[in-house]
């Protein structure tokens, strides 16, 4: 078959034939037909600093996927072949404390597919029965495709309390820009987008954001958003999606006091904070987002997708058949791109 494989370390990925994988008892093969390219693609494609300390090639890319069911293992139960999927990519060892309470999202022998191992950047994916999500027909298979970047959204938003506050979203990619989504009907009293790209920032806005700044523009505009909050002195919850040390000092800057933060952005190295003004002294709660829960984000995006709460469709802005995936990730390098999905259907 093919697949998008990291063969070495450095730049690039290759287009290569490889085995199609097995599948053992317990495990789905998966035909894929359509996938996402997420930030996390680009960072191993790029080869920067947190995939040189992640990742050991050779190894086939790629989480974000939907597809249809070829074949069972023997013992698998409640999945039929033909069924349309998406599944979860996180892998949990189904043994340790956090994954027998209901945590596997955090559990530390965690595998992730395209990244610990072999990814769905291919016609096949073998995955244990239990990842696999079976999708309603009202959910389109370009929807499908990024079902774990919007279950990213979900977790994050739902993480604490939303209705009737203001919430400040840092980094207005994909993923941002569906929380801005989920947060206007989780109830926000109002979002406000915090973006450097100008057509991101526009679908900020055409999301339902009442504001987008530019964190670039100058010194003005913290003081600019803080005015445009309930107690003038910022946020009531801070989601900082961007990664970037200095999307996450903005995320303390911007959260008032007693103010909530989440933390979903993967900076590529170390961070420095004022702790004892920006967190202590402020009496922030901040909290870490990994993942999605198992399966309660799944079941919670899905009522959101069905009940067209939100509609994600504007954020693809490119289809690219696998062939030609490099020129979808000279979009994402330029900047062009927000979600890019990749055809594998021939
Ligand atoms: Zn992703
Ligand atoms: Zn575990």
């Amino acid at each position: 078959m093919q697949a998008l494989v990291k063969r070495t370390e450095g730049p690039g990925m290759s287009l290569d034939a490889v085995p199609v994988p097995e599948i053992g008892p317990t495990d789905v093969l998966i035909r894929i037909q359509k996938t996402g390219i997420c930030g996390t693609d680009y960072h191993i494609y790029s080869w920067d600093t947190w995939a040189r300390n992640r990742v050991r090639p050779p190894f086939t890319v790629g989480h974000e996927f939907m597809g249809v069911i070829e074949k069972i293992g023997g013992m698998v139960e409640r999945l039929r072949v033909g069924d349309r999927v998406s599944g979860e990519g996180h892998i949990g060892c189904r043994h340790c404390y956090f994954c027998r309470t209901g945590q596997g999202h955090i559990c530390r022998d965690v595998q992730i597919i395209g990244v610990d191992r072999d990814g769905c950047f291919a016609e096949f994916l073998s995955l244990p029965a239990g990842n696999v999500w079976n999708l309603k027909p009202e959910i389109s298979s370009d929807v499908a495709a990024i079902l774990d970047p919007i279950g990213n959204a979900m977790h994050t938003v739902t993480a604490q309390n939303i209705a009737g506050r203001a919430v400040a979203i840092i980094g207005a990619g994909a993923i941002g820009l569906i929380a801005v989504q989920i947060a206007r009907s989780a109830g926000a009293m109002s979002v406000i987008a915090i973006e450097p790209q100008e057509h991101k920032r526009t679908l900020a806005l055409q999301f339902g954001a009442a504001a987008a700044f530019d964190p670039t523009s100058g010194a003005d505009w913290q003081r600019q958003f803080c005015a445009l909050t309930p107690t003038g002195m910022g946020a009531d919850v801070v989601l900082e999606m961007s990664g970037s040390g200095t999307g996450i000092r903005n995320a303390f800057e911007l959260a008032r006091p007693g103010a909530d933060v989440a933390l979903l952005g993967i900076p590529s190295k170390e961070v420095q904070l004022d702790l004892s003004e920006g967190v202590i002294f402020k009496g922030l709660v901040v909290r870490g987002i990994n993942g999605r829960l198992m399966f309660e984000t799944w079941y919670q995006s899905e009522r959101f997708l069905v009940e067209k709460k939100i509609d994600v469709l504007p954020i693809i802005t490119h289809r690219v058949h696998y062939r030609e995936y490099m020129d979808a990730f000279a979009l994402l390098e330029r900047g062009e791109a927000v979600k890019i999905l990749l055809e594998w259907e021939n």
